[in-house]
Formats: C-alpha cells, sequence, structure tokens
C-alpha cells in the first residue's frame, strides 16, 4: 500500500553530552521517510527545501523507493533550520532555533497521484500546512496519522485543533500531551485527546517507552536500553516511520497489529539514536531490523 509522508526536510544544529554536530540533514519527514522506507517502496512524500539542499540527499531517497514529485525546491531559498541542545537526562532538550525559512511560503500541492495514497503519515509541520494536506486528500485513505510538538501547540493551537479533530492517529510525546489536554494522567489525557477525534493515540514517552491508546484498550513497549544513546533527535520521527510503514506494508490496522507495529516503529527509534543525523538509518538492512524486533520480544515476555 501507498504511503504518503509530509514534513520537514531540515539542516540541524545539534548539541549532546556525547558532541556537537552543525547543519547535519534532519527534519521529520527525512527520518519519516527513511524509516518508512525499510517497509514499504511505495513512498509519496511531500516537503520544500532551500537550493541550498545537497542534490546527494534527495538521490538517497530516491534510491530507497521514495516518489519525489511531491518535492518543491525553491532554488533562491534556504531549508528550515532546527537548533537543539540535550541535557544530561536526553529526554529533556531546549530548542535553541527554528528558522522556518522556505517553510514560511510552502503551499504543498499534492500531485495527483498522491491523493488516494491509502496510509498518509503527516510529519511534525506547520498545522495550516497539515490541514492543507488532509484538504487536498480524496478521502479513501485507511489511516491517517499525525504528529506535532510543543512549538505549534503554543504558536498555533486553533489550526491545529483542527487538523487533529480530522485524523485516526495522533503521535505526540507525554509533555506534549499534557500541554494539549492540561492533564498530568496520560490515560486522561488520552481520553481528552479521543474527545478531540483521533481513534487511536500514541503517546511517547523518550527512554520510557511509549503507550498506544484505542478508546479503551491499551498497549506499551519499552524502549531498547542502551549502553549509550548519542542522539535522540528523529527518534519520534523514525518510530512513526517504522510504525506507518509496516501498517502500510501488512495494511492491517487492528489492534493486534497496530502492537507489532508499535515494537517495529520503536526498533527503528532503538537504530536512530546510535548515531547524530539520519546516519544510522542509512546503514542499515533487514536482518538487523529483524533481530532487534526479536529482541523487543525477549524484552517483553515473562
Ligand atoms: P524529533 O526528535 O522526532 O522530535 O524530531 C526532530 C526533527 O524535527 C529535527 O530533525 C528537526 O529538523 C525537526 N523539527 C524541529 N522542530 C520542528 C518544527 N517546529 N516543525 C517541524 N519539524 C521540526
Amino acid at each position: 500500500m501507498s504511503l504518503l509522508t509530509i514534513g520537514t526536510l531540515a539542516f540541524d544544529s545539534i548539541e549532546t553530552p556525547h558532541g556537537k554536530a552543525d547543519m547535519v540533514i534532519g527534519g521529520s519527514c527525512t527520518y519519516i521517510s527513511h524509516s518508512a522506507s525499510y517497509f514499504t517502496n511505495n513512498i509519496n512524500l511531500s516537503a520544500i527545501v532551500g537550493g541550498d539542499f545537497p542534490q546527494e540527499e534527495i538521490k538517497a531517497l530516491e534510491d530507497k523507493g521514495v516518489n519525489m514529485e511531491g518535492l518543491q525546491i525553491k532554488s533562491d531559498g534556504k531549508t528550515f533550520f532546527w537548533a537543539g541542545k540535550y541535557h544530561e537526562d536526553m529526554n529533556q532538550r531546549d530548542t535553541l532555533v527554528t528558522d522556518l525559512n522556505v517553510l514560511d511560503d510552502f503551499d504543498p500541492q499534492l500531485p495527483e497521484s498522491y491523493k488516494s495514497s491509502e496510509y498518509v503519515m503527516l510529519g511534525n509541520l506547520t498545522p495550516d500546512i497539515q490541514n492543507s494536506v488532509l484538504d487536498q486528500l480524496d478521502g479513501s485513505q485507511k489511516l491517517v496519522a499525525m504528529d506535532t510538538m510543543n512549538f505549534w501547540i503554543d504558536i498555533a493551537l486553533d489550526s491545529l485543533k483542527k487538523a487533529i479533530a480530522r485524523v485516526d492517529i495522533l503521535t505526540i510525546n507525554d509533555e506534549e500531551a499534557r500541554m494539549l489536554t492540561g492533564e498530568y494522567s496520560l490515560v486522561n489525557a488520552a481520553a481528552k485527546i479521543h474527545k478531540m477525534g483521533p481513534k487511536f493515540l500514541v503517546i511517547k514517552k523518550g527512554e520510557h517507552g511509549c503507550l498506544l491508546f484505542n478508546e479503551g484498550n491499551m498497549f506499551f513497549a519499552p524502549a531498547m536500553p542502551l549502553a549509550q544513546v548519542f542522539d535522540p533527535t528523529g527518534a519520534g520521527d523514525t518510530f512513526a516511520g517504522g510504525f506507518m510503514g509496516y501498517l502500510a506494508k501488512t495494511d492491517d490496522i487492528s489492534f493486534d497489529n497496530m502492537k507489532k507495529a508499535i515494537v517495529y516503529g520503536s526498533a527503528m527509534a532503538s537504530f536512530c539514536v546510535e548515531e547524530f543525523s539520519i546516519d544510522r538509518l542509512k546503514t542499515l538492512d533487514q536482518d538487523q531490523i529483524d533481530k532487534r524486533f526479536e529482541a523487543f520480544r525477549m524484552l517483553m515476555a515473562f
């Protein structure tokens, strides 16, 4: 099945307790698409970059079977830029800079062939753009998921709530779920988010794993305990790419299959954090993914 991915292609500058990386490749759509490409080669990408974005990164996605017809290149513009700094506790990070640059003028026009994508992953992006993409879909979708972050809760809450009301799944981290609902208990936060629209909710808790809620049903998957988390940037997006990629591959949106998708997503995220940027996501193979999935099974079985 086809998967539409939308979000940012970006430059990131990252500082973690283990080192610094300046102007490396990042962006929600980059992580989602690389991750999902291990499950399906029927990915339709929609994003915008400036003339400064490296051609070889566009080619790297193309080589993974990602359809780039929906990529806009604004040759006189600058690519979205984000800088962040992680604390010793890497679940905590500060955003230092968010430069929207070309994202400010992004008005995605989905190619005709994208409009009937069965699965849709709206990555972290301006909620107005997420709404515009939802307006262009032909309504035949099997599952539409969206991600967001505190930045948009702060500056675009009305538009964000409008988008949330239109999707089947919201993926969000624990702090943002609390911010969005005013509820400290994640169970109460989940109940409020269900009332906002989504039937499914994934609450990501960084190194403490993630929770899947579906109107009364609940599932928990831990994160893989790792000796060293090098750079957590993109873990949430990589999770979302693995999760939606697996669902698009298996074309089964039952709660039981979603549990497996959650574990595949968590396995992909556990690779992402092992190196800076998308470096680890570029070198994976199916055998490594299957072994990590099995390691999760062992971790969770009792
Ligand atoms: P994550 O660690 O999964 O939250 O994703 C981090 C990635 O999201 C980075 O590579 C950033 O380029 C990108 N990013 C950061 N802030 C935003 C934002 N406000 N909107 C869209 N993408 C963002």
